[in-house]
């Protein structure tokens, strides 16, 4: 079928015919003239019917089609600068390729709102309006602007399975599933086999996938199934690989605001690129910068304690834009961690929106006794982490990495407010359909 899509016609046109495919977005009968708005994934097209000079067989079909039925207009290109687009079509011949019914699960107008479990529930709806649909042409603009990025930077494509026999980070929030007559999960990071990828020699590796959370969490941002990027680097210190993640962030938002203006009109936002380097801080300075406020729910807080999502949101205030967290407590950070020449200390650093934490990174342990140790410590058992011990035995490089969200990278760049708007079919304690 030659097919054109409204975006690829412009008033320039005007005489010559085309064929357009898609939604009908809206119907106006004024009585002596019809217009009929169609509607297709770059854009919108009006097709006018004058009743004098249209065949009465096109009004009829115009008559009776419902609202969000898929047609196929051809007629003439006319330029008309009050239309989308500034031309209108003049129709010879329209074809409805599927009738929808009524009424409609959702106004993909916008104009009627809904709750987002509403919209969740008909997706496919929801994601015709052109504002939702803006989130996910900028998501797939941003991972082709990542994998450029890690291209540029010597960085090798890696999958690694997602059906997994341990525990990455410890023994929770784990989904199992059977694996034949054995007990197996579903990955919740690349993490073992990441750093499996440095003993392999491959120097610098990254990977794009999900990665799966039994946690019970119930927040505007936690998934159960999320879309993690990861990086792992031979021979680069935690300070390397900082550099690095700022550096994509930059990139990212800077290719988004330059390529993706009429996403970004559709969703009515602006973006700021924001300034490399971000602001660094030591967990010690956040601890403090916490207590120095006069909140009396951050005067408790003691050295090693977790910073809380109220915690974030005070030094996200604070500070108000990118920043580090760096050398977080040995023992709040994964076993895999390296500690710096105080153990007490770790060599790691969490990426932070002003809103939520982005990634988690660091400095890895490449000597193998000093790993068996910390997993001992953690309370984990080290024969379930035979397959990646090994791969510390026979000549492994020093080696940094992290993990970022990908969702929450686009939840805070998009200001959206859950991070169920970021994925189409979000996975979540209540959701498992669509
Ligand atoms: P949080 O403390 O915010 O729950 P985390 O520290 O448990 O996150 P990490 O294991 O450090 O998460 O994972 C690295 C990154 O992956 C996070 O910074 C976040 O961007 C993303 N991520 C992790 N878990 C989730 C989740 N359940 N939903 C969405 N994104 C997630
Ligand atoms: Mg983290």
């Amino acid at each position: 079928m030659e097919r054109r899509f409204t975006a690829e016609i412009d008033p320039s046109m005007a005489g010559e015919k085309a064929t357009l495919v898609g939604w009908v977005h809206e119907i106006r009968d004024l009585g002596g003239i019809t217009f009929l708005i169609l509607r297709d994934r770059e854009g919108f097209a009006q097709v006018t019917l004058p009743k004098k000079r249209v065949e009465a067989e096109l009004l009829g079909i115009v008559k009776h089609i419902s609202r969000e039925s898929v047609i196929r207009v051809t007629g003439t290109i006319k330029e008309d600068e009050r239309a989308p687009g500034g031309y209108e079509i003049l129709p010879h011949e329209i074809r409805v390729l599927s009738y929808a019914d009524s009424p409609l699960p959702l106004d993909p107008t916008g104009k009627v709102k809904a709750e987002l479990d509403t919209r969740l529930d008909s997706r496919f709806m929801d994601l015709r309006r052109p504002e939702v649909l803006a989130i996910f042409k900028i998501r797939s603009y941003v991972l082709d602007t990542i994998r450029n990025f890690f291209k540029e930077h010597g960085f090798i494509e890696i999958n690694t399975p997602k059906i997994v026999a341990t525990a990455t980070e410890g023994g929770t929030a784990l989904f199992p599933i059977t694996y034949f007559n054995r007990e197996a999960f579903l990955s919740q990071s690349p993490q073992l086999f990441k750093q499996i990828m440095m003993s392999a020699g491959f120097d610098r590796v990254w990977e794009i996938a999900p990665i799966f959370r039994a946690e019970e969490h119930d927040t505007t941002r936690h998934l159960n199934e999320a879309t993690s990027i990861d990086i792992e680097a031979s021979f680069m210190d935690y300070e390397d690989v900082m550099r690095i993640l700022e550096d994509l962030i930059a990139r990212v938002y800077e290719s988004v605001k330059r390529e993706c203006e009429k996403e970004l009109s559709d969703l009515d936002i602006r973006i700021e690129v924001p300034d490399t380097p971000f602001r660094r801080i030591t967990y010690t300075e956040a601890i403090d910068l916490l207590k120095s406020t006069d909140n009396p729910e951050f005067s408790e807080l003691v050295w090693g304690d977790d910073l809380s999502a109220s915690c974030e949101h005070e030094l996200g205030r604070l500070i108000g834009e990118h920043y580090f967290i760096t050398d977080w407590p040995t023992d709040s950070k994964p076993y895999y961690t390296q500690p710096a020449e105080n153990p007490e200390i770790s060599l790691s650093f969490d990426l932070m929106h002003p809103r939520m934490e982005l990634a988690s990174g660091s400095e890895r342990i490449h000597d193998l006794d000093l790993l068996i140790s910390r997993i001992d410590a953690m309370g984990l058992n080290p024969d379930s982490f035979e397959f990646y011990l090994r791969a510390f035995k026979f000549g492994i490089p020093p080696h940094s990495g992290w993990g970022l969200g990908l969702e929450r990278l686009l939840m805070t760049m998009l200001g959206l407010e859950n991070i169920r708007e970021a994925v189409l079919f979000p996975r979540d304690m209540r959701r498992l359909s669509p």
